[in-house]
């Protein structure tokens, strides 16, 4: 059995428990366990206000508020409730159950989310959980306990009995705690932990006040488990930094794609890293449209998206059919949800994804003036954008504030670019954004992109990436044959930044002389990439690939050991 714990969790489109990609890999993640039997649970938290629904004010604000949802509409209350012990109070944790069903309907995968919203506990313990990465400090740091120690209480209360304890981001890192304290060596405990490192950015890295650790966690453990596992090596005596907890204590430490992995190992120096490039789950992200033309002509890829290869093969009539239609569908949702009147012929581009610094969301506006000299030389281009910035992020919310602007100054200069900001990016909408689109557009900073997935879920559906040789994209991208890239192709062992103004002299360039040529005078060419793209990059870019790669090159080594150790049970 597998324990595969996560802050975020995106299992269904009207769950709002994620901020964006690590929620989301959760979820395809864990259906890819279910379709692949692979015995696995899932932890994670109950948001029960989930994390910000976003509306843009009139002059281009991003409004917070909470995302109320009904939680027993979806999920099964267990009833069950563990007691953990919280500087120096009793906190009673329950969970709520949801099903991750296999696609062929013959497997499942539980999933809970525990909370600590429960009538034994006074009105603030009730609210820790409320949202997602809006409350820090102490809030944060007893979230994290909830995850990492109620997680572990919780499964051992349930009868699961984990070999492998999977810690996606550090944030669960504390239920190493508890495996030493149930197991007392530090080899064996070891041997049960993978830590995937999700992002490059050490500034993301949780961090809390070593003294607020050791009050929090004093009811549970003792100092010498806590001393055993965490062996301060670093400068900053006074602070616990949650990534090197998990690091220090797994055998197998993961990054998410090749790239990333290089400049993980220079954050994490001394240690040895693996990786294990991020995937999407191919039928919840392929299109109505797409499942019947693939069901068509790559019958079988349901089971087997290596068989998606032969997307090749597909008549360019059907192949470009599909596409229409969901273009169809996006350029609905867009002029119903905004007034910016695009039509389905003419060229679209989408940046949809969280909006923050180094995502860069707004670089194609950096130039209004030369954007629109292409588009009146070249042909219409209609740009939609979607995201959300977290609400405390100023560099997030003034890139929102931005985009607004840029649109407001272009629709005053042209009609032969339009631009469009759909407000409260989910699950459900990119699905039909990025299905729809003819180019998927990704220019984050080099060397920060994990992997990204979302250009993975657009090629799933024909849409050629246009993007930044980072993360994935740099071991996907063949240059005018499945997409396009965006500024250089640097060493694996490279950890120079991006230049700006260098992305930006790149990105339109090739929109003006490649990539608007061929769409406007010569689309059969385009069609070819669309192709390349399905062909070339679902085969292996999904989460079952992913997950085969997870169970033999990091699970099986720790439950061979198990069984060396003759604990076939387990430790609990
Ligand atoms: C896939 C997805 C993401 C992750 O996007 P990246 O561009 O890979 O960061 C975020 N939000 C939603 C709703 C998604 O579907």
């Amino acid at each position: 059995m597998i324990a595969y714990f996560v802050m975020e969790c995106a299992v269904d489109s009207r769950i709002p428990t994620y901020s964006g990609g690590l929620g989301i890999l959760a979820g395809d993640t864990l259906q890819s366990f279910a379709d692949l039997e692979v015995p696995a649970v899932g932890i994670t938290l109950l948001w029960k206000n989930g994390f910000t629904n976003q509306k843009l004010s009139n002059d281009g604000t991003q409004l917070d508020s909470p995302q109320d949802w009904d939680i027993e509409k979806y999920m099964q209350p267990t009833n069950i409730k563990i007691k953990i012990p919280l500087g120096g109070k009793d906190v009673t944790i329950t969970a709520f159950k949801y099903v991750v069903e296999s696609i062929k309907g013959d497997n499942e995968i539980d999933v809970y989310f525990l909370t600590p919203d429960t009538p034994e506990n006074d009105p603030e313990t009730r609210k820790i959980c409320d949202r997602l990465y809006i409350e820090g400090g102490l809030t944060r740091l007893k979230q994290e306990i909830i995850l990492g120690i109620g997680g572990y209480e919780m499964l051992k209360k349930l009868n699961y009995r984990p070999f492998i304890y999977h810690i996606n981001e550090s944030h669960s890192a504390f239920l190493i705690a508890g495996l030493m304290k149930d197991i007392g060596d530090l080899n064996r405990v070891k041997s049960r932990v993978v830590f995937t490192t999700h992002t490059p950015i050490p500034a993301a890295f949780d961090k809390f006040e070593m003294k607020d650790v050791k009050d929090m966690l004093s009811g549970y453990c003792e100092e010498k488990v806590f001393n055993d596992i965490y062996r301060e090596d670093l400068e900053e005596k006074d602070e616990l930094n949650l990534s090197w907890l998990a690091i220090k204590n797994a055998k197998n430490v993961v990054a998410v794609s090749r790239k990333h992995k290089f400049v993980s190992q220079h954050i994490f120096e001394g240690y040895k890293l693996k990786y294990v490039t991020n995937g999407v789950h191919h039928v919840k992200w392929a299109s109505p449209h797409h499942k019947m033309l693939y069901a068509k002509y790559t019958a079988g890829w349901e089971e087997d998206p290596d068989l998606l290869r032969g997307a090749s093969c597909i008549p360019d009539g059907d192949f470009v059919q599909a596409h229409i239609l969901c273009k169809e569908t996006l350029i609905e949702m867009i002029n119903s949800e905004t007034d910016s009147s695009f039509v389905t012929s003419d060229f679209t581009i989408a940046m949809a994804k969280r909006i923050t610094h180094y995502k860069r969301n707004n670089l194609i506006l950096s130039n209004p003036d030369k954007l629109i000299d292409i588009a009146e030389k070249k042909g219409a281009i209609q740009i939609i954008f979607a995201g959300k910035a977290h609400p405390a992020d100023t560099d997030g919310l003034s890139i929102v504030k931005s985009i607004y602007d840029a649109s407001r100054y272009i629709s005053s200069k042209t009609k032969k670019v339009k631009i469009a900001f759909l407000e409260n990016y989910n699950i459900h909408k990119a699905n039909i954004i990025l299905s729809g689109v003819d180019l998927w557009l990704n220019n984050p900073t080099r060397p920060l992109e994990a992997s990204g997935t979302s250009g993975m879920k657009a090629s799933l559906n024909g849409v050629p990436n246009f993007s930044v040789l980072d993360g994935w994209w740099l071991e996907a991208c063949m240059e005018g044959i499945n997409g396009w890239s965006i500024g250089p192709r640097t060493a694996w062992t490279d950890l120079s930044y991006s230049d700006d103004m260098h992305d930006l002299n790149d990105m339109y360039g090739k929109l003006e002389f490649n990539i608007l040529d061929l769409y406007y005078k010569n689309y059969s060419d385009y069609i070819k990439i669309m192709k390349m793209a399905v062909s070339s990059i679902a085969p292996h870019f999904n989460t079952h690939r992913m997950v085969s790669e997870y169970v033999t090159d990091l699970y099986l080594t720790g439950i061979i050991m198990c069984y060396l150790e003759k604990e076939k049970d387990g430790i609990c």
